[in-house]
């Protein structure tokens, strides 16, 4: 607890609304996506501005207590939230400005993915990001941020042009092309290490308003082919077009068949970003492929397509993923999906493969740390149940399940890491990249006052 006089010396500095435990607030602002993560801090210290990170960072060093920095609070590690310290939460600073003359968009730490494409949209705009619109902008940016139109115009953090940031010693810095361009390129993927983000500007394309989009859905019966046809499908695809193969149980519920409800199936999930009519022709081949239980591929609005899988993450469940970047699904690969995934337990659970490649391949190491640039597929399982008496056994299937898909691995995408230890987060980086950050972190937080992430730790700490 802290003392009277240590919270008065926060609120005569402060703008924004401080939560401490005994506020009725305090329950539903300590919680983060994953129901999992249970902790409770000291102090939420919800900034209006600037000034008060600069506050609130000072009030944590001066106490000596750790820091949490929340953007959505969506990040299945929980490290939005902390045990004991102080929560830097942004997530009340929702300011969007586009600018469509330049192409450029700036957003607050606070906006999540379907605010910002709400806002670019209006002009006929977008920058690439992920695919539930419920996300934080904030983490996903600086973990990579990897969507339906990432083939096309590279992940999230490519398109990151600016970003202001308060440091570790409360400094406000600027990184951009011309301004600490070495910070630049480590916040476009070595996430929340190097300061508090307060402002971020990207670039923006045409996109839209309509796409093709949808799924073809699979009985997992059919796996084999499924999943060997989805990898040369990918393979051959253009740029305007991503695939996903996603595999689940079927709820219940609209859009899907009747007859497939509680069937494990493939979804071959699609997004084409491009003119239409050469969209409805190269999404033939996939069409007309195998016996397929459903066709739920359509045009449809950009805004809808970001929106449409929202329902299915809701907040407050337990969450626990494994993941691995995959280079090539080989045939081995697609047999240890075929032996582990009827194994699932949980009809919440899913795993997915998001195709890679294109733009995000042409992106280069020294413009940006994020990192295997080389890998086809983002694979992840997803683990989710209600009854936290059931942990042990999902938890069991999806370790066994990704350490079986490991000699196929080629890394890993931070922003898909749980607690998973110092060698998983140098395993999203090429060694020389991760030595880079390393010096990053040395220069800008010497003393790993931002350590509560995916951790990269300056020498000697
Ligand atoms: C349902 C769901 C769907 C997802 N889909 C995708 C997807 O399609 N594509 C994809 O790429 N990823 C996806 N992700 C992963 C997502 O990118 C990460 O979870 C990301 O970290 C979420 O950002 P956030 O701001 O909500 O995170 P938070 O939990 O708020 O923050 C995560 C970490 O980011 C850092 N951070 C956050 N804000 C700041 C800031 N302003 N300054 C400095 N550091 C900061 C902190 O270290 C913090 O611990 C998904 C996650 C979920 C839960």
């Amino acid at each position: 607890m802290l003392s009277e006089a240590e919270v008065q010396s926060l609120e005569g500095a402060f703008a924004g609304e401080l939560i401490q435990p005994g506020n009725p607030r305090y329950e539903s602002a300590r919680r983060v996506w994953n129901g999992m993560v249970d902790r409770r801090p000291a102090m939420i210290a919800r900034c209006a501005d600037e000034g008060d990170v600069v506050a609130a960072l000072r009030f944590a060093r001066e106490l000596g207590l750790p820091v949490a920095v929340r953007g959505g609070g969506h990040n299945v590690a929980g490290n939005a939230v902390c045990d004991d310290g102080v929560v830097i939460d942004l997530s009340a600073q929702k300011g969007i400005h586009v600018d469509p003359a330049l192409r450029a968009v700036r957003a607050q730490p606070g906006v999540l993915l379907g605010e910002l494409d709400r806002a670019t949209q209006a002009f006929g705009l977008a920058t690439p990001t992920g695919n539930v619109s419920l996300t934080g902008l904030a983490g996903l940016t600086l973990g990579g941020g990897l969507g339906w139109i990432a083939r096309k115009h590279g992940p999230t953090c490519d398109n990151l042009i600016a970003a202001d940031l308060v440091t570790a010693d409360g400094d406000r810095v600027t990184a951009s092309r011309d301004q600490n361009p070495d910070l630049l390129w480590g916040l476009r993927g070595g996430g929340g290490n190097f300061g508090v983000v307060t402002s971020f500007e990207y670039r923006l394309h045409p996109v839209g308003p309509q796409v093709i989009a949808g799924g073809m859905v699979h009985s997992f019966a059919d796996a084999a082919d499924v999943f060997r046809f989805f990898a040369d499908f990918a393979a051959g695809a253009p740029d305007e077009l991503s695939v996903m193969a996603s595999t689940f149980p079927v709820p219940a519920t609209p859009p899907f068949p009747p007859e497939a409800h509680g069937q494990l199936v493939t979804m071959l999930a699609v997004c084409y970003a491009g003119d239409l009519d050469a969209g409805e022709q190269a999404l033939r081949p996939l069409r007309s492929f195998g016996r397929p239980l459903a066709d739920l591929i359509s045009p449809m609005a950009y805004t809808a397509l970001q929106t449409g899988s929202d329902g299915a993450y809701p907040s407050g469940r337990h969450n626990y993923w494994k993941s691995h970047y995959i280079g090539e699904l080989t045939d081995g690969a697609i047999a240890t999906i075929i032996e582990h995934a009827p194994l699932m337990k949980s009809p919440l659970s899913s795993f997915y493969l998001q195709h890679l490649g294109g733009a995000i391949g042409r992106g280069g190491a020294e413009t940006a740390a994020f990192g295997h640039r080389d890998a086809m597929f983002d694979f992840a399982i997803l683990t989710v149940w209600e009854d936290p008496a059931e942990s042990a056994e999902h938890i069991t299937w999806a370790r066994d399940f990704a350490d079986a898909m490991q000699p196929h691995s080629t890394g890993v995408y931070v922003n898909n890491l749980g607690t998973e230890g110092t060698e998983r987060v140098r395993a999203a980086y090429a060694p020389e990249t991760y030595e880079r950050l390393v010096a990053l972190k040395q220069t800008y937080d010497p003393f790993n006052v931002f350590r509560l992430n995916q951790n990269i730790a300056p020498h000697g700490a």
